[in-house]
């Protein structure tokens, strides 16, 4: 840190992203990212013609890329906000939103509450059930900004639809709901954007359409709070979202089957992997994302991350309190989730 620098950032502890190291070569189960690649029709989309194009900036409307997500999912250009990637859009929704308060849970995507310190937003947290369960009667008749991601992350629990339409009816101010895994057999609230104003639906192609590396988010809402949401990015950042990414963004749109079915091989993945945990005495959350959230009574989670790290895997660990002892596992390919259980017997063996 520069002696320069603000002094209110000085204490600001900003967001750690799960680790790349580069010193091995790893199995890499700490990002939530695809196993799989993406489709042939978008390494076509990024061609010569296209880098060539390079020398000019993207379409910062991205008109024909918010047209494609309008038809596929039945929604109006209006009601499409398109990103850098999703985290840009939790930015812009505290930009927007959260002057008077902002309310999510004690456990869930860290960004929130970084973000919440960064803006100095006055923050309500919300404690999970002891089930890890959002305590849905919390959430409700809430101001300002609230958000849930859903299915929440780390746990991999969901809301029902239900749930969803109490805390966006009741709710005086912007509901958020991140659903940045709801591909993986959740169900979204996207239909939900015209019946309640104030709802906020964020999806992303980091994780069930294997784009990670291409930042690009999508938020569906009201036309109004897209407006919103377009103003704070002609303020900040118009040509967000770049060319390539535009024109991968709207190849992979084509290929909704493609992406279906990868869904359904990471949610076997993950049916299975489950099961193989618990048959090792592992507690594991009934997940809905393309990670697992599992603890062992065996070991400890600080211990266990770092074992698994030095037989090459590599799994998210967060030493939090209530959750010390888990680790969360990315649903990889069924080899890499083989290995994952083999080094796993290693270390149960060792421990014993
Ligand atoms: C991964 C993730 C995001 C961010 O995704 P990007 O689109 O890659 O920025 C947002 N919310 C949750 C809950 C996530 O897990």
């Amino acid at each position: 840190m520069s002696r320069y620098l603000s002094g209110r950032l000085s204490e600001f502890k900003e967001y750690i992203p799960g680790e790349q190291p580069k010193d091995q070569k790893y199995i890499k189960l700490n990002t939530n990212e695809s196993p799989y690649s993406p489709p042939e029709s978008v390494k076509r989309a990024l061609n010569a013609g296209e880098i060539e194009n390079l020398r000019l900036y993207s379409d910062p409307e991205c008109r024909e890329l918010k047209k494609s997500f309008a038809e596929c999912y039945k929604v109006q250009s209006e009601n499409v906000f398109v990103s850098n990637g999703s985290d840009e859009i939790l930015n812009f929704a505290f930009m927007a939103y959260a002057d008077k308060k902002v309310t999510f849970t004690d456990l869930t995507y860290g960004f929130y509450k970084v973000l919440a310190d960064l803006y100095g937003s006055k923050t309500e947290i919300v404690k999970l059930n002891c089930d890890l369960t959002v305590p849905v009667k919390e959430m409700l008749n809430r101001e300002g900004l609230v958000m849930i991601a859903n299915p929440n992350a780390p746990t991999g629990l969901v809301l029902n639809k239900k749930d969803i339409e109490d805390i966006a009816s009741s709710c005086k101010g912007v509901f958020l709901v991140d659903e940045a895994y709801v591909d993986f057999g959740a169900e979204s609230a996207v239909d939900l954007i015209n019946k309640y104003d104030n709802l906020l639906v964020v999806q992303t192609f980091s994780k069930s359409r294997s784009m990670a590396g291409a930042r690009l988010g999508m938020a569906f809402g009201n036309a109004e709070l897209i407006k919103d949401l377009e103003k704070i990015k002609y303020s900040t950042n118009p040509y967000n979202v770049n060319r390539l990414t535009q024109r991968a963004g709207i190849a992979a749109l084509k290929e909704q089957e493609y992406f279906d079915e990868n869904c359904r091989r990471i949610m076997e993945t993950r049916e299975y992997t489950k099961k193989e945990l618990e048959k090792r005495g592992f507690f594991v959350t009934d997940s809905y994302a393309n990670f697992l959230f599992a603890e062992s009574g065996r070991t400890d989670g600080t211990s266990l991350y770092e074992k698994l790290k030095e037989k090459g895997v590599l799994v998210r660990h967060f030493n939090d309190g209530r959750i010390k002892n888990y680790i969360r596992v990315t649903v990889g390919s069924p080899e890499e989730m083989k290995i994952f259980l083999e080094k796993t017997d290693e270390i149960l063996e060792e421990t014993r």
